[in-house]
């Protein structure tokens, strides 16, 4: 399985994973133009993309999904009350694409098995994914209020996990830019994973046969990808976990294009 974070953080998502004859992308959060010329960094065509998963309608996950979906006719699927929440925001769409998924019920997108749960998230319907390639999983947990149990049940032994590491809780609080509502939005249940929360829940994930961790979903003002890795790299060293040896842990940038993960089974 093949997985690449084109763009992760609170300015825009994109995930493009493949398996078999299949890619495909999670979230088209920057404009159209800026997704193509990503994909073709990494030699991929958006002609060949089978289908976009949209998590959740906030802008930084659908900025260009409208518009990638209607040049390209590739379907988008979203659950029942994020179609809701994002027509007015992604522009006309034939009826054809556009694709209903619901929490729980997994299904295949061409060679890839596809499972939407729920997440803990101030938007409609929200929902993380759980990817399957084979008997290789990999998947995206950002937009995380807090690490809910549900949230760990479904991609507990994922091979390879996109976990958010949104921001450090002090950094945010001294932030002369942002408003008091937003602070307490980001830092409440349904709002976003704070680096500390995010090493905890690391931990979890590695003591359940994850190998493979991407931070992302950084704040541009509020983090930085150093202060990120850092403090999950203490709460594994606690534990006696290497980093770079027994899990191999990396930060996906906000405006550059990571790197091509080819994920197989470990152990
Ligand atoms: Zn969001
Ligand atoms: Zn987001």
């Amino acid at each position: 399985m093949y997985f690449c974070p084109l763009y992760s953080g609170s300015s825009g998502n994109s995930l493009f994973c493949q398996y078999g004859n299949t890619r495909l992308l999670i979230d088209a959060g920057k404009n159209g133009k800026t997704i193509e010329a990503a994909l073709n960094q990494i030699g991929v065509e958006m002609e060949t993309i089978s289908g976009i998963l949209i998590t959740h309608e906030h802008s930084d996950h659908i900025a260009g999904a409208g518009i990638l979906a209607r040049r390209y006719h590739v379907p988008l699927y979203a659950t029942g009350e994020t179609w809701r929440a994002m027509m007015g925001k992604i522009g006309k769409l034939a009826p054809d694409l556009r694709r209903e998924v619901t929490a729980g019920h997994a299904f295949y997108l061409g060679d890839i098995g596809v499972a939407p749960f729920s997440i803990p998230h101030d938007a409609a319907d929200p929902v993380g994914y759980r990817l399957w390639g084979g008997n290789v999983s990999i998947s995206t947990a950002t937009d995380l209020g807090h690490f809910s149990d549900e949230v760990f049940r479904q991609i507990c032994g994922s091979d390879l996990v996109l976990l958010e590491s949104n921001h450090d809780p002090d950094m945010l609080k001294a932030n002369p830019n942002y408003s008091a509502v937003l602070k307490k939005r980001i830092l409440g249940e349904y709002g976003h994973l704070s680096n500390q929360m995010c090493a905890e829940a690391l931990l979890r994930l590695i003591a359940g046969g994850t190998s493979n961790v991407i931070l992302g979903h950084l704040s541009g003002e509020n983090n930085t990808p150093v202060l990120a890795r850092r403090v999950s790299e203490a709460a594994m060293a606690r534990e006696g976990i290497k980093a770079g040896e027994d899990v191999k842990l990396a930060v996906a940038l906000r405006d550059t294009v990571g790197q091509v993960y080819c994920v197989k089974k470990s152990g």
